[in-house]
């Protein structure tokens, strides 16, 4: 799997994610480097809201690692031998349908580690379901520690629609674009690493549809779940990234400029 970690000042990755992408023992080549203050993040929306721009950006502003499920199902989507729970996984994926609970628990059990990372890490598209959220708040309470907070991007659904049919991803490393609001220099061409940039088989409309129901009925309780104890901070997803980025910060109490 390519460095795809965020840059730090330094414009070198904070973290390979190799112990996320690889799990079971194995660990990060580069290590998010100590901050001041590390913060432990998840982040929620209905897909298209823009979460996977947003991660890249909190993770340059706040130093921590960007641990998203997808990004492991379709890294997992190149094994030529899948197990029949993962080749289950990879078929509900691709249908636009969640994976099983149990599934992706023990993908992120497996790879609890993460969770203690000295830069902190933020989670994008997990938890789904309120079963979910529950099981990382044992994961994290086993291991001494707690969530700061669960950021839910809030958008209306012509803008979702709009922006999915725009989004390519990186072949590579991962990275998101979308053809008209964050184009990559080189149409096609991934500016980090160079690799090409596709359009993901769950951004066809009717996976889309699915995609958005199965966030109403399923993720909109996490939502609430977290609002319950305080946790929750709901942040406008319109406008431009970096002004959504700044919005961020602030309902995080991180003053732009003064980042850890
Ligand atoms: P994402 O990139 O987060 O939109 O995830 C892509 C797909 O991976 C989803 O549509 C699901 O099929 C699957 N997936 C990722 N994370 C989860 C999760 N926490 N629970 C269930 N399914 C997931």
């Amino acid at each position: 799997m390519a460095a795809s970690g965020s840059s730090g000042d330094s414009g070198r990755p904070d973290s390979d994610r190799a112990a996320w992408f690889r799990g079971a023992g194995a660990s990060c080549s580069i290590r998010p480097e100590a901050r001041e203050r590390s913060y432990r993040l998840v982040l929620l929306g209905p897909p298209g809201v823009g979460k996977g721009t947003q991660a890249e950006l909190l993770c340059e502003a706040l130093g921590t690692c960007h641990l998203s499920t997808g990004d492991l199902f379709r890294a997992a989507g190149c094994d030529p031998n899948p197990t029949p729970a993962l080749a289950a996984a990879l078929e509900a994926m691709r249908r636009g349908e969640l994976v099983s609970d149990e599934m992706v628990i023990d993908l992120v059990r497996e790879r609890s580690g993460c969770l203690r990372c000295r830069g902190g890490f933020l989670l994008d598209g997990f938890p789904r379901t309120v079963a979910q959220a529950e099981a990382l708040d044992k994961l994290l309470q086993e291991r001494g520690e707690s969530l700061d907070a669960a950021i839910a991007y809030e958008l209306p659904t012509e803008q979702i629609v709009e922006r999915l049919g725009g989004r390519r991803t990186c072949s590579g490393c991962k990275a998101v674009y979308h053809v008209v609001s964050r184009p990559s220099r080189v149409p096609g061409v991934c500016d980090q690493c160079g690799g090409p940039l596709m359009e993901r088989d769950d951004d066809r409309p009717e996976a889309i549809r699915v995609r958005l129901a199965a966030y109403e009925s399923t993720t909109r309780p996490v939502l609430e779940y977290y609002a319950r104890d305080g946790r929750l901070k709901s942040v406008a997803a319109d406008g431009p990234p970096e002004q959504i980025l700044d919005r961020t910060l602030r309902g995080l109490g991180v003053a732009q400029g003064e980042t850890p």
